[in-house]
Order: C-alpha cells, then structure tokens, then sequence
C-alpha cells in the first residue's frame, strides 16, 4: 500500500518531522538530495521504520505516494526550495499539494501560490516551530494556503502538532502567505524575547556581579511564577551549564555574536512596510547586527571610556516585573503587526487562535498566550493588546519596575536596547498629545507641506511659509 504523505530533505527538521508523522501511524515517503541519508535515517528509525518507504529517487518516491499526492518539502528557503519544486514538478499530477515547511519569506510563498495554482498544482506555505525536538515530538504548526488544499491533509497535520491540553496547536489561518507571515512575526517576538532575557543577563552580571549558576538559579525561580516560559526555561538551564572542557560556566566561554538566519529582520522589514514599527523586535534585530561588529566594540571600550555617574541597582522582582511587562510590549507590537498584514492581504486572520496555537509546541510558548487569546476574544479598544482590560492592568503594575530597570541601566552604562524601547512605546502610546506638532511645523516650514489644526478642518500653513501650496 502506498504512503499518506511524502517528505523530501531529511535535515534536522525534515528527518524529526517525518519521524512524527510516521510515529502517528501514517506511513510517509522519503527522500533527500543526498541519497545515502535515506538509508541511513530508515536504518536508525528503528520501530518507526515499518511506516517509513525510502526512495532513492523523485520517480519511486513520486510513484510510491497515494494521489492526489501530499509532499512536504523540508529543505532551505529560497533557491534551494525553488530548485527543488523544479525538480519534482514533472513528476507531478494536476491537484498534488507542495507544503513548504520551511522558513520561507511570505512575499515567495505568495508569488509561489499564484504560479503553482496557475498550473494546476496546489500548494500549501507552513511554518513550523519548536526547533527539533518540537519538529519530533510535536511543533506549533501555522498553515496558510487555500482551505481545500489543506483539508485532505489536516488530520496528519493536527495529529503531529503540539497539544495544549488536548487542543492541538495548529491551524490554518490564511489563504497564500498568511502561515509563512505568522511564522516570521513570531520569530520576531522570539528574537524580542530572547534579548531581554539576555538584557537581564547583562545587569545581573555586569551591573550585579552575578555569576551565571546564581542568574541560572533566578531564571529557574522565574519559571516557576508569571514568567513561564520555554525561554525562560532554557535560559536557566543554560546559565546552569558547564563547558566539560574547562569547568567554567558554558556561557562565559561563548562567543558574544550572533548571527540571524532572516525571519526577525523580515518582521521588522515588513512591519516598517506596513507603516508599523514594533520597536521592541527591532532593538533586538539591531542588537544582533551589533553584535556582530566585536571588533569595533572591543575598540570602543578602549576609545569611548566614561564613568557613568552610576545609580541605585535593582531588585529581582524588578527585574521580573520589568521583563514581564516588555515581554507584553513585544506580543503585543508583534500582534500589531498580524492585524496590519491582515488588513493590508486581506487574510482575515483570528488573532485568538494565533495565541492559541503558539500556547505550547513554539519556542515563544508562555503562560501569557492564554491570557492573550483571552483579551482578543473579549473586549479589546482599538484592536490593542496594551488597552485590553486584563494587559492594561498588568503593564500598569509593571511599568515602574520597567522604568526602574531601563533608569539603572542609563545611569550605570549598561545597553538595555529592547527594554528601553518597550518603555518608550508604552510612553508614547500613554501621551494623547505627543510632539509631532513640531515635526508638522518643521514639515510645512521646509517642504510646505500643511498641517491640520486642532481647532479647525482642513489643511494649514504657518506663518513661515514662502509659497503655501
Ligand atoms: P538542514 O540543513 O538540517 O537540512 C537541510 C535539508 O535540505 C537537507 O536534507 C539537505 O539535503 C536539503 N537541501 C539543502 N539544499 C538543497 C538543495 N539545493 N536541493 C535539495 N535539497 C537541499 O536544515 P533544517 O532542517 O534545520 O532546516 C530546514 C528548513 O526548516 C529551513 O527552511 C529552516 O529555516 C526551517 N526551520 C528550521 C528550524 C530549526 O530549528 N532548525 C526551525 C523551524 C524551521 P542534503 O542532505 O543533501 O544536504
């Protein structure tokens, strides 16, 4: 008998996913580009062997498929993807589905749908999350594409997904894009998140003098109360940990710079695209980018020498405070930009069932997920996050320790670039009358380009203009 679903590119996620689906009792097809890997991945599959058909080939592997066909791609987005859908097309009958379970950028997912359906093939964009171990035993799974493409598939999809409390953690949100632009936005809450942390990791050490076992020990407190998180969690059990090598702490020997495979950088692309900003993603991004330039750091620490005129340190429950009221500020920025994308593809996307999806299986899953796909599901002025009744109330208590935490970290020396920019986002949306009058005057001042005015209709000039248009 043939197999349910195929599966070509048996990587880290692709071998973890098929072994999922097989571990389900559907017998799943595969393939790799490098072919020894297929008799390598069955011959270790163990007991989960029996559901799996190796194929050596796209013919046999094609041919081995109950029709219409269902084949999941698991290799690197971009020409890698490209090159492979080019490959297995001729092989290919009129309704087979191409499910892209990469990271894929959603302006390709979209092109890629509109093409692929203009030749009779359907096509699925799926962004999974929750690394390898998420990929094996159970990932957050978001689905776009058209709903009668995915239909003959769903059942796989939620039998492998994560479950929260029996829900399971998958969902088709949208037509084309809608999966592949969840996906990137919650990485992007992934990267705000995890810079965070890694903020409060800076004062803890370098404002604090704490080592990472006592900042381990924190986060593992941490975890236990409002901070429950498979972040947080991770992060305390990564400060816990010893380089075998030299017996010190793991992270004191890793190198400070990190790199960024794109989804965080696209998020903040696309939402400055969508005339948002989600300044916490991007401080975030930024800080990767700056990380990346050690060498003009290690110089700046020789050039740029000050002594900051140093302020009160903080509290651990400030900190907990301040970092769980940012961690609100960047959902709710990321959540910001899904109702743009929304309005803008017309994808009519539930931003409740978004949170839910995310609740377990993703690496942004936190006990904040159900409180948020609460407040979508009840009254929320503006569509905001931050004006809901039950966020309100909690960035409201949090606030103080976050302006304590950003106000010691400026005036001990210490870079709080994503703490700082939650604060100035919940500032900002706190001031009825900002400053951007004067930006108005500046604009009409050189560019004659009018303003309104508060007490009348219509568009305005100052008193300074040349030529008023
Ligand atoms: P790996 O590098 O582990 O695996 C890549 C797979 O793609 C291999 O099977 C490889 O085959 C195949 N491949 C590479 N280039 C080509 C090509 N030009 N043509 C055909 N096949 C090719 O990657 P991952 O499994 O980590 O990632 C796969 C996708 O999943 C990416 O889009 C990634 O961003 C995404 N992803 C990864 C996550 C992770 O935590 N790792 C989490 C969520 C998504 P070969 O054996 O021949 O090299």
């Amino acid at each position: 008998d043939k197999a349910a679903i195929g599966l070509i590119g048996l990587g880290t996620m692709g071998s973890a996913l098929a072994l999922n689906i097989a571990d389900n009792g559907y017998k799943i097809a595969v393939t790799n580009r490098t072919v020894s890997r297929v008799a390598e991945f069955t011959r270790d599959a163990g007991d989960l062997a029996k559901n799996l058909v190796g194929c050596d080939d796209i013919a046999s592997f094609v041919a081995s498929l109950e029709t219409p066909r269902a084949i999941i791609l698991m290799v690197p987005a971009g020409q890698a993807f490209d090159d492979q859908i080019e490959a297995l097309k001729p092989f290919l009958d009129q309704g087979d589905t191409i499910i892209d379970a990469g990271n894929t950028n959603f302006h390709d997912t979209r092109r890629r749908d509109a093409a692929l359906a203009a030749e009779g093939f359907r096509f699925i964009g799926m962004g999974v999350s929750g690394g390898e171990e998420g990929a094996r035993f159970g990932p957050s799974i978001m689905v776009g594409g058209p709903v009668e493409s995915f239909t003959p598939i769903e059942p796989i999809i939620m039998a492998i997904a994560a479950k929260y409390q029996g829900d399971p953690c998958a969902a088709h949100l949208g037509p084309d894009g809608a999966g592949h632009f969840v996906k990137t936005v919650h990485n992007g809450i992934e990267y705000a998140d995890m810079q965070l942390i890694a903020e409060v990791w800076g004062i803890l050490r370098d404002g604090q003098g704490k080592s990472a076992a006592e900042a381990g020990a924190l986060f593992d407190r941490w975890n236990e109360g409002d901070l429950k998180s498979y972040l947080v969690e991770i992060t305390g059990k990564a400060l816990g940990s010893v380089d075998a090598e030299t017996g010190k702490a793991m992270v004191d020997i890793i190198l400070d710079r990190a790199g960024q495979k794109g989804t965080g950088r696209w998020t903040v692309i696309e939402a400055l695209g969508l005339g948002q900003s989600a300044s916490t993603i991007e401080a975030a991004v930024g800080a990767r980018s700056w990380s990346a330039v050690k060498d003009v750091r290690e110089a700046g620490a020789e050039i740029l020498k000050v002594t900051p005129e140093g302020g009160a340190s903080v509290s651990e429950e400030d900190l907990a405070e301040a970092l769980l009221a940012a961690r609100i500020l960047a959902y709710a920025q990321g959540f910001d930009i899904l109702t743009a994308a929304s309005e803008t593809y017309k994808w009519d996307l539930d931003m409740a069932r978004v949170a839910e999806i995310w609740r377990a299986g993703c690496i942004i899953r936190s006990a904040l997920l159900d409180d948020i796909s609460a407040a979508f599901r009840g009254d929320m002025p503006k569509g905001r996050l931050i004006l809901a009744p039950a966020f309100a109330k909690r960035l409201i208590a949090g606030s103080a320790a976050l302006r304590r935490v950003v106000a010691s970290a400026a005036m001990n020396g210490q870079p709080t670039p994503a703490f700082s920019a939650a604060l100035a986002y919940f500032d900002t949306m706190r001031q009825a009358r900002g400053t951007t009058d004067l930006v108005q005057a500046q604009r009409d001042f050189f560019g004659a380009h009018g303003f309104e005015r508060v007490d009348q209709p219509g568009a305005h000039h100052g008193p300074w203009a040349m030529n008023p248009k």
